[in-house]
């Protein structure tokens, strides 16, 4: 009986650090076929914004517990496209390893939407879910 207790309390503890989904971009162009995962979206407790470095030239994210104050350096911007920003939003943040601005992009996965490639600028990039844990 405590050892399903320790379990339980093991797996709470542990649930939240991973909630979200992890995204994967496959570019259809075939001189490119660049391809990346990226980890999307916060849970219940956490809060995550990823993007594309183009300095890194990788995918990056931070995450924090929502219960304390967002990492420094977060900007809120206008983007034409996207406006599903409320007013505590923020959607760009410096690369955890640059410094570097990243657009924190919200998308739609496993839709037929293409996006941008980040490698070859073609409207090529599919993203796919992969895993959705909330
Ligand atoms: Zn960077
Ligand atoms: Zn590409």
């Amino acid at each position: 009986m405590k050892a399903k207790l320790t379990i339980l309390l093991f797996l709470l503890s542990v649930l939240p650090v991973c909630a979200g989904e992890l995204i994967d971009f496959t570019c259809e162009n075939p001189k490119c076929r660049f391809h990346a995962s990226c980890a999307s979206g916060g849970g219940f407790m956490f809060e995550k914004l990823s993007g594309y470095c183009f300095v890194c030239k990788k995918f990056v994210s931070i995450e924090w517990e929502r219960k304390k104050s967002p990492p420094p350096g977060l900007k809120a911007i206008w983007e034409p496209r996207q406006l599903r920003l409320s007013k505590k939003d923020m959607n760009l943040f410096p690369c955890p390893h640059c410094k570097n601005p990243v657009y924190s992009f919200a998308i739609e996965t496993n839709s037929r939407e293409r996006f941008y490639c980040p490698r070859c600028f073609h409207h090529t990039l599919r993203a796919e879910a992969q895993i959705a844990y909330d």
